[in-house]
């Protein structure tokens, strides 16, 4: 989910909506590159030597393997198979992965919910944390059938993009030990409240993981600060500048657009973009200052539309890279 208050108009123009068939799933966007100066593409080369290389197609495989999972709303058979997947495929990146289990009051059930934790360079006094939800909306408000939309949508971008992104950075961290210590969370319930579009707004029942882990969390773990994923697959990538995370943590947004800049990363763009109540809220709360890297221009949101097709490779590496050269090269001094 994710609630807009005050939208800024937007500028981005020239949106393609690529209407394919739905089992062919095309991970590659075909997106045209704009030729480079030869002393910019000296430097992008360069720059690339310094950071391990992020693996788009690899990236959208991970996206893949949990959507084939069908559905991963809360208490559905999807979100219980993907959470042992997820553990299984963190546990051969990181030495230390702890599930966080909880249950919420959902609306007529007892949600079982589960925050995943992974850490790498554990021994690193300075930290950061990476983070995207796992679950997926147990409806499809927006979607333009009316006798589907109390029916779970599939979350490719809007659940699985994060996670594949997170996925293969820590594939990365296991080969090449991050300087300093990083810390991946999937959070859970992130989308089970009824939206202003039924009627009704339950904010309660919004970010359950992102608040469990913010409430319960050591009084001595306090990363450096934290950066969300959510909404980053989309074939159509542009990430602006998300204006609540430009409140909480101005400097961190100059510091990750100026690396998506270094690396020629054309996906995020300097406009101020929309401001969007996310998971980024609790954590901000709980002191760790965080931002949210999202494009929430998707025609596909909370819709049975949100389907692999509607994502590619390119988007979720120019995401990818951007985190690796900000780990390895940013924050390595
Ligand atoms: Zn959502």
């Amino acid at each position: 989910m994710l609630k807009v208050h005050n939208a800024v108009t937007t500028l981005l123009t020239n949106r393609i909506i690529f209407f394919l068939p739905f089992l062919i799933v095309l991970s590659s966007c075909e997106k045209k590159e704009t030729e480079q100066p030869q002393k910019q593409q000296q430097n992008q080369q360069a720059m690339q030597k310094l950071y391990p290389a992020f693996d788009g197609k690899q990236s959208f495989e991970y996206l893949l393997a949990q959507t084939n999972f069908g559905p991963r709303n809360p208490n559905s058979d999807g979100h219980r198979n993907c959470l042992l997947y997820l553990e299984s495929e963190l546990k051969k990146f990181s030495e230390k992965v702890t599930l966080q289990h909880f249950t919420q009051k959902g609306y007529d059930e007892t949600l079982q919910l589960t925050n995943v934790f992974a850490q790498f360079n554990t021994a690193a006094p300075q930290r950061i944390l990476l983070v995207a939800h796992w679950d997926t909306r147990p409806r499809a408000e927006e979607d333009a059938n009316p006798e589907t939309r109390n029916k779970p949508i599939l979350g490719a971008n809007d659940g699985a993009s994060g996670v594949a992104v997170l996925l293969e950075l820590a594939r990365i961290f296991k080969n090449n030990p991050p300087p300093l210590g990083v810390d991946i969370l999937f959070v859970d319930g992130e989308d089970y409240g009824h939206s202003q579009k039924d009627g009704r707004s339950d904010l309660d029942l919004y970010f359950l993981g992102a608040k469990h882990f913010s409430k319960t969390k050591s009084p001595e773990y306090t990363p450096r600060f934290g950066i969300l994923l959510d909404m980053v697959g989309d074939r159509d990538l542009q990430i602006p500048l998300e204006q609540n995370s430009m409140r909480f943590a101005p400097q961190l947004m100059d510091m990750v657009w100026s690396t998506a800049e270094e690396v020629r990363a054309t996906q995020f763009i300097r406009i101020p973009g929309e401001s969007i109540s996310d998971d980024h809220f609790a954590l901000n709360e709980a002191g760790i200052p965080t931002i949210d890297i999202i494009d929430f221009q998707y025609p596909h949101w909370h819709t049975h539309q949100d389907t692999p097709d509607k994502c590619c490779s390119e988007s979720l590496e120019a995401v990818g890279k951007v985190l690796s050269a900000l780990i390895y090269t940013k924050l390595a001094q």
